[in-house]
C-alpha cells in the first residue's frame, strides 16, 4: 500500500464511518498489490467528527452495491485530471445476493449448499435485511 495525497485519476471514497475503511477495501475486493490504494483513518471531518477516506488510483469501476452495504453514508468522488467530475450518492441496496449468510439453522440455505443467500431490504432506517426463504432478519452492521 502506498500513501498518496491526491490522485490524478481514480476514485476517492470520502466520509466513511471512522474504523470502516478497512472493511470498505475488503468488500470492494480491491487488489492492493496492483492498485495504488490509500487508506486514511481517523481523519478529522467537519461534518461527522472522525472519518476514514479511501483513495483508489486509476480505479474507475466500483461495486457500489457492496459499498452501499458497508457504509451508505460515504460519498464517492470520481476524479479525472485532478478534478472531481462526478459525485455518487450511495444507498442501501434493495436486494443482496451471497453477502449475508442466513443464521437460521432451519433455513433451506443452512440445510443445503449451492442455494444463493438472497436478502431483501426490510427496513432502511434500521438497516435490516430479511432472508428470502425464511424471513430471518439480519442487520447490515453485522457484516
Ligand atoms: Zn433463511
Amino acid at each position: 500500500m502506498v500513501v498518496i495525497d491526491s490522485i490524478a485519476n481514480g476514485i476517492v471514497i470520502d466520509h466513511i464511518r471512522a474504523g470502516y475503511g478497512m472493511k470498505v477495501l475488503e468488500y470492494l475486493n480491491i487488489d492492493t498489490d496492483s492498485n495504488t490504494v490509500a487508506l486514511i483513518m481517523n481523519a478529522v471531518s467537519e461534518k461527522h467528527g472522525r472519518k476514514d477516506v479511501v483513495k483508489l488510483e486509476n480505479v474507475t469501476d466500483l461495486d457500489l452495491t457492496a459499498l452501499g452495504l458497508v457504509d451508505h453514508n460515504a460519498t464517492v468522488n470520481v476524479i479525472e485530471d485532478h478534478i472531481i467530475v462526478r459525485k455518487i450518492k450511495l444507498s442501501l441496496p434493495e436486494k443482496v445476493t451471497n453477502v449475508f449468510r442466513c443464521k437460521n439453522p432451519r433455513c433451506v440455505t443452512s440445510a443445503e449448499s449451492g442455494i444463493p443467500h438472497i436478502f431483501h431490504l426490510a427496513d432502511a432506517e434500521a438497516e435490516e435485511y430479511r432472508c428470502e426463504y425464511c424471513d430471518e432478519i439480519v442487520k447490515a452492521e453485522d457484516l
